[in-house]
């Protein structure tokens, strides 16, 4: 049985409720407290029409969860992928909460999907599909309510049109509805790396906690979009050497070393990382399994299960995915001493430029990228030191030390707020 495979025989939203259950035990959550927060707070469906190309109507499907809005306006991307299911959106959602608390953001989780292959659209298609599930969705969003940003095959352009279509019907222009967005519309300096940058700060933690030196590591990379190509490039640049990437098409592998640039050209000429000169082809479960020192899964959920978290050979898992570790396979490699920074601290550099990008929307400001990234890193180095305190002191893996903190900050949240009515 291949990766994928299992990965969609699993539930993410099973594997989101079990990890929130396992921090919430240990906690010792008031059980109605425990009750509220794992739930979502919102969840909407839209089925929507769009005039393609060719004069046809279809009717695709989206849709928009709020997990959680205690602690500011519910916050998260949207995805789009053939595969987008409700309770995938609803784990995303979650775990939007737990990551905007664990590095101390002013927002609640939210995330949105809509479930078809954009790769199939034209321009004017994905144009007319992101208006029209914008409009869709607008019983939800907005600045003080719910901010999407991007996600999985959603991008700066998108983000602009959703941006639009939301000021359209205000009748004035709204940059603070979205983030993400190109730099000409209100969009952040340092937004588009900043996932990357954020979890590559966290690999820079850890290594330093650990004694590993960067510049005598292999890293390899699953998933070569947003967040997978420009942490290439990053650790890279912190002296790392790059020996295996991969894209939904497929993976290649260069024990020695890849030229990140070049295989970014490369991807941007085929559209595949795959056949990449001096490389071997090799599938995209191998990636995770090649001999090497720091493993980057990009990608998408439960990449890592049961079934090879055996055969992982990396001593250090950063997961610049969500979810893309199932609780099984955390405990394997918990056993084996793979040390894994969780999602929902080593993605957080995303939602928190996005935070930032907010910030200087409603103020109407613009910041410099040696600001934001300083920032940036701040936040990030932050929310890894206490993580990495709480996982020493109630010695646990950094899953759930991240999660015990989390989780207590939005229990806090919850209780001081109190019961309506
Ligand atoms: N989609 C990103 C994430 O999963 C960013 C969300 C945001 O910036 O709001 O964290």
């Amino acid at each position: 049985m291949t990766t994928e495979q299992t990965a969609a025989s699993i539930n993410p939203w099973q594997v989101a409720q079990q990890q929130f259950d396992l921090a919430a035990g240990r906690l010792s959550l008031d059980p109605g407290l425990r009750r509220v927060l794992r739930e979502p707070r919102r969840e909407l469906t839209v089925h929507f029409p769009v005039k393609m190309d060719d004069g046809s109507v279809q009717v695709f499907t989206g849709y928009r969860v709020q997990h959680n809005v205690g602690r500011g306006p519910a916050k998260g991307g949207i995805r789009y992928h053939q595969d987008v299911t409700l309770d995938e959106v609803k784990a995303l959602a979650m775990w939007m909460t737990w990551k905007c608390a664990v590095v101390a953001i002013p927002y609640g989780g939210g995330k949105g999907g809509v479930i078809v292959d954009p790769k199939k659209l034209s321009l004017k298609e994905l144009e007319a599909l992101t208006r029209r599930f914008t409009t869709e969705i607008e019983v939800l969003i907005g600045p003080e309510r719910d901010i999407p940003a991007p996600d999985v095959n959603t991008n700066a352009q998108v983000m602009a049109w959703m941006m639009d279509t939301y000021s359209m019907h205000q009748g004035y222009t709204v940059p603070g509805v979205v983030t993400g967005k190109p730099i000409s519309l209100g969009g952040s300096e340092g937004r588009t790396e900043a996932t990357a940058r954020g979890a590559v700060y966290c690999i820079v933690e850890a290594a330093d906690h650990l004694g590993i030196d960067l510049g005598r590591s292999r890293v390899a990379v699953q998933g070569f979009g947003n967040a997978g190509s420009i942490a290439a490039s990053l650790i890279r640049d912190e002296g790392s050497s790059v020996v295996a990437v991969s894209d939904s098409t497929g993976g290649i592998h260069r024990p020695t070393g890849l030229d990140v640039d070049r295989v970014i050209a490369w991807k941007k000429e085929h559209g595949t990382v795959q056949g990449f000169p001096g490389s071997t082809d090799v599938t995209n479960a191998d990636v995770l399994e090649v001999d090497c020192d720091i493993l980057i899964p990009a990608a998408l959920e439960n990449q890592i299960t049961a079934r090879n978290a055996g055969s992982i050979k990396a001593r250090v898992i950063a997961e610049a995915a969500n979810g893309p570790t199932t609780p099984d396979a955390d405990e394997i490699l918990h056993e084996r001493g793979v040390f894994l920074i969780p999602d929902i601290l080593c993605n957080a550099g995303g939602v928190t430029v996005s935070y930032f990008e907010w910030v200087q929307d409603l103020n109407r400001d613009h910041w410099s990228e040696t600001i934001v990234n300083a920032k940036l890193k701040e936040i990030m180095v932050r929310a890894f030191d206490e993580t990495y305190r709480i996982a020493r002191q109630e010695e646990v893996n950094m899953r759930m030390a991240a999660y015990l903190l989390a989780v207590q900050r939005v229990a806090d949240a919850t209780s001081m707020r109190g019961l309506y009515p």
